[in-house]
Parts: structure tokens; sequence; C-alpha cells
């Protein structure tokens, strides 16, 4: 392939591991190793004095120092009050996720001799709004162009749409991961990609499998010692035993049964845990992941999508027996186990090399008709077909990339808002509710308006509160919403009681929304940015893109 391609990598940016991968100049999507030779990097950071440290030995090192190592930095992305503390520092969760970043970019760079300077990066589907802007942000930090944010699974399944032959197909990818769990109906096309629904619980993940051996060693070390002491409460017990509980874990997956050994204060006892126990001890958080798949369904059903063809997993913990068994048994078909560690960055590189075959056609289109590339959705619409196959079969030629490759670089995908989307105003009964204006579900990009009156005369401004919830509803309490920003509009004097007010949100293909507001009486209008205390940004944002310029991580 020559140079002709900007080359754009995927990165998996999980709750456990992280992967970075691109595509070779066959057309296929490539995991790129770590320097510890390893196709993924586990998420974990450890703050070793003036060196980061992330991966492997990070991971290893927090049996020494707890304290210094950072885990499951995901599950506190977009959280306004979440800071950790080293050396006098403060740091949030997107500047402690760029390092993993720059860790597996890094690597990659070793590897391939290479920049990587354009990425795509993964986020869950259920992420709201605060964590997919934080998302975007650990890689601006990173030091990267991040040319889109897509979700987890959609990624999933564009690599297995390209390596499954043409045939339109409905299917449910089941992810469950370490940290999360993501359920998620798709209908593959030939030139397309919908997501329909999407559900799940981004507090379940194999690590809740981890806390249940966690807990079950705690009581059996309990009642070998006669001793009613929480041996939790000491850190290096702590991290010994979430260590330990993991591999028991992975090693049930292939066997029978495990034996693990607990070492405590002087004190070491032995315990064999069966695979049965540790299916009983778990039972329910499989159970939960069938629950709000059946969720999902049930909204998919009122989409109109009443069946699906077929079950991928991806996710580590699809790896446990258990989770197959149980699908079979509850749908019965037989789930396919597709590439569960890697099919997540190898989408996002399939995808990245489709936006940048797309960008060069739409470059040389631009050139050849005379426009401007910013028309990007029109020049797709309006160029007549003829122009479209020379221009392809040039760009064909001149970066050897198959002609059918580049046509079906234009393929869409289309996704849909992971949360509902409101505004809190009074209810008939004058208490307050959360009105929404997007629901949950709803295809993106998508914008529409709702028109609500101020509810005093002379009224100075209007203060817009902007909430995301999960519920299907058209008004929800405030309780079950969180507040997401605020937008503030002026009003010209004298404005009566009951004055009209127009608000508009517009939510992008990627999950960002815009509002707009219009005081309809003068025409005032407010595009009111989403002001979040929950997102690094300003001073705080440029501090630590300047850190991140002259970090090695290790
Ligand atoms: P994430 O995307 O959330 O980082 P992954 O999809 O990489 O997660 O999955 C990581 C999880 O998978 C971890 O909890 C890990 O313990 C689990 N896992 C990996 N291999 C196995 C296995 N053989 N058996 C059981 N669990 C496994
Ligand atoms: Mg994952």
């Amino acid at each position: 392939m020559s140079d002709a391609i900007n080359k754009i990598f995927g990165i998996d940016l999980g709750t456990t591991y992280s992967s970075i991968a691109y595509v070779d100049e066959y057309g296929k999507p490539v995991i790129i190793p770590n320097a510890e030779n390893q196709r993924i990097t586990p998420s974990v950071v450890f703050f070793d004095g003036s060196e980061i440290v992330v991966g492997d030995v990070a991971k290893e090192s927090a049996k020494l120092y707890p304290n210094e190592v950072v885990s499951f930095i995901k599950r506190s992305m977009g959280e306004a009050n979440f800071l950790y503390e080293y050396d006098g520092k403060t740091y949030r969760p997107e500047e402690i996720s760029c390092y993993i970043l720059r860790k597996v970019a890094q690597d990659a760079e070793q590897t391939i001799g290479e920049k990587v300077q354009d990425v795509v990066i993964t986020c869950p589907a259920y992420f709201g709004i605060n964590e997919r802007e934080a998302t975007r942000k650990a890689g601006e930090i990173a030091g990267f162009n991040v040319r889109q944010i897509i979700n987890e699974p959609t990624a999933a399944a564009i690599a297995y749409g390209t390596v499954q032959e043409t045939e339109n197909r409905v299917v449910l990818v089941y992810d469950l991961g370490g940290g999360t769990f993501d359920i998620t109906m798709i209908d593959i096309q030939e030139s397309s990609i919908d997501v329909i629904c999407t559900g799940g619980d981004h507090n379940l993940g194999g690590k809740d499998w981890d806390d249940r051996i966690v807990a079950f060693l705690v009581q059996e070390f309990q009642r070998q010692t006669q001793s009613e002491e929480d041996i939790l409460e000491d850190p290096d017990t702590w991290q010994d035993l979430q260590l330990s509980s993991e591999k028991s874990k992975k090693i049930l997956s292939q066997r029978d049964k495990t034996p693990i050994s607990i070492t405590h204060g002087g004190d070491r006892v032995k315990v064999e845990l069966s695979r049965d126990k540790f299916l009983e001890i778990t039972e329910d958080l499989l159970e939960r992941t069938i629950a709000l798949t059946h969720e999902m369904l049930k909204d998919a059903k009122n989409k109109g999508y009443e069946h699906f063809d077929e079950i991928i997993m991806v996710g580590g913990s699809t790896r446990m027996p258990q989770i197959p068994d149980r699908i079979r048994q509850e749908f019965g078909m037989e789930p396919r186990m597709f590439d569960p560690d890697e099919a997540v960055a190898k989408g996002a590189a399939i995808y990245g090399w489709k936006l940048s075959l797309n960008d060069g056609l739409i470059k040389r289109i631009a050139e050849k008709t005379n426009r401007s590339v910013d028309d990007e959705e029109d020049i797709i619409e309006t160029t007549p077909k003829q122009i479209m196959e020379e221009v392809a079969k040039e760009m064909s030629e001149e970066t050897g990339v198959t002609l059918s490759a580049v046509k079906r670089s234009t393929m869409k995908i289309r996704d849909v808002a992971s949360k509902s989307f409101g505004v809190v105003a009074r209810r008939p009964n004058n208490q307050e509710g959360v009105f929404n204006l997007i629901l949950k579900n709803t295809v993106v990009p998508v914008e529409t308006k709702r028109t609500f009156y101020t509810p005093e005369a002379n009224q100075e401004r209007v203060l817009i509160r902007i909430m995301e919830n999960e519920t299907n509803e058209k008004v929800v309490s405030v309780e079950h919403s969180i507040e997401i920003g605020t937008a503030v509009l002026d009003l010209p004097e004298g404005l009566p009681e009951d004055s009209p007010v127009e608000i508009t949100f517009n939510l992008n293909r990627e999950g960002r929304l815009q509002i707009t507001a219009i005081e309809t009486s003068e025409n005032r209008q407010v595009v009111a940015k989403i002001e979040t205390s929950s997102v690094i940004q300003g001073k705080e944002l440029a501090e630590a893109i300047e850190r991140a310029q002259h970090l090695v991580v290790h």
C-alpha cells in the first residue's frame, strides 16, 4: 500500500485489558503486540516515582505497592469526583487512561516503525455523554487525532461482518469483559451496519466473578483458622487474593477444580475450589446478564425486531464455559465465540481503515468536481455513479487496495442513542420532572424540539438543566436521572408568564449532544455548550496535554 493512505489505528481501551490494531497492506486487521510481546495489555497503571508503568509489570506491582497502582480506571470515566492523588498531584481518569493509550501506541510505534497519530477508540455502547467525552479527551491528552469514538459491540460486529461472507443477518453481540457487560442487537447488511438496540450494565464483568471467589476465600480462611478477622482490610492480602482469584477463575474455565492457597499474617490456608462451587457462588451474576438480554430484546421487539439469527460472544469472560452453556439453554442456539480478546480492536482498525479510504475517495472526488471536502455527505449522495467508479478505480490502482474495498469504504454505520436525554421542567402538578426529548435506542443522528414555557413573568433567564437517564419514558423523576450539564438562556425584559422557549436537542452520530434554546418572542438564541465538571477541560486539560508530551511510559 502506498503512503497515499493515512493509517488510522484502532484502540480497544478496555476496563481490564487494552489493545491496538491496524489494517495491513492486504486489508487484514492485525493486532500489534506490546513490548512484552503480548497481544493484550493489562489496563493497569503503576505510579513508580517519576515513572509511569503500564501493563503486566504494573499489575504484578499491585501486590507490593497497592496504593500506587490504579486498576479499572474505565469504571470511573466521566466521574466528576474521581481524583487519584500521587506525590502531591491529582489525576483525573482521563489522564490515567491516557497512560494506557500511550503505552499501547508507543509499543506499537516501536514494532511497526510508524507514528500513531490518527486513532479510532472504542467505548461501551452504554457510555453516556460524559464518559464518551472523557474517552475522547484521554486520546487527545495522549496526543492523538481522535477520528471517532465507536461502540465496542459495533466494532466487534464490523470485525465479524468482514469475515463473514455478505449474507444479511441480525446478530446479538454478548460482550462480557472484565468490568462491563454489553448486549447489543445489530443488523449486518452488505453495505451497512445498524445498531438496533443496546443494553447492559457497566458494573458487571469478570471482576465480579473474581470478587465472589475472593469472598469465598475469606470465608474459608475464617472457617479454617477459626477467626472472624476481615483479612481484606490488609491491602497486601487484598491484592494477593484479587490476583489469585482471577487466576483460579481462568483455571476453572479449563478444569473441574483448582487449589488456592491464602497467606495472611503468618497463617497459610489451603482451599480447593470446584467448578460446581464456583458456578453456585456466581449464578446470580450470570442470570443478571440473561435478564438484561431479555430487557434489551423487549426494546428491540418494540422496534419491530422479533428475532435474531445468531449470537456472537466477545469479551474475555465469555471463555467461562457456563456462559455459552447458559445462552444455549436460554435461546436454543449455539453461540459463536468470536475472537473474544481481539475483535473490538480489529473492528476499530477496520473502521479506521474505511475512514481513511473514504477520506481519500472524497478528497479525489472533491478535486475532480471542484468542491470542498467539507460537503462529504453531499458528495456521496450527489456524485454521479460513473465518476464515483472512475475515482474508486484510480484510487485502487494508486494505492494497491482492491477496488471492492475502496467502494465498500462508504459503508454506513448507524448507531442508536444509548441513553435518554431531556431537561428539567415543571409537570402539570407543579412538581419537577425530566422531560425526555430523545429516547434511548433512537437512531442517531437525531434532532428533536420541544417548547417549554416560562413559569414567571419578567424572568431574566432560563436555566436549562440537561439530564441523562436509562428509562424509555417521556417524563421521569429527577432522582432517576443524572445531570450532565447546564445552559443559560438570557431573556429580553418584560416577558409575560408562559412565554415560549423552544429547546432543540441534537445528538450526533458519535453520541455527542448539542443543545439550542430559542426564546421565540424576540427570537433570541443560545447554543448551549454543555458545561460539565465531569470531564477535564480548560487549564487542567492544557496542563495534562503538556505533561503527557514528555511522557515515556514503561
Ligand atoms: P475488558 O474489555 O473489560 O477489559 P476483556 O474482554 O479483555 O475485558 O476481558 C477481560 C476479562 O476476561 C477479565 O475479567 C479476565 O479475567 C477474563 N478472562 C480472560 N480469560 C479468561 C478465561 N480463560 N476464563 C475466564 N475468564 C477469563
Ligand atoms: Mg472489551
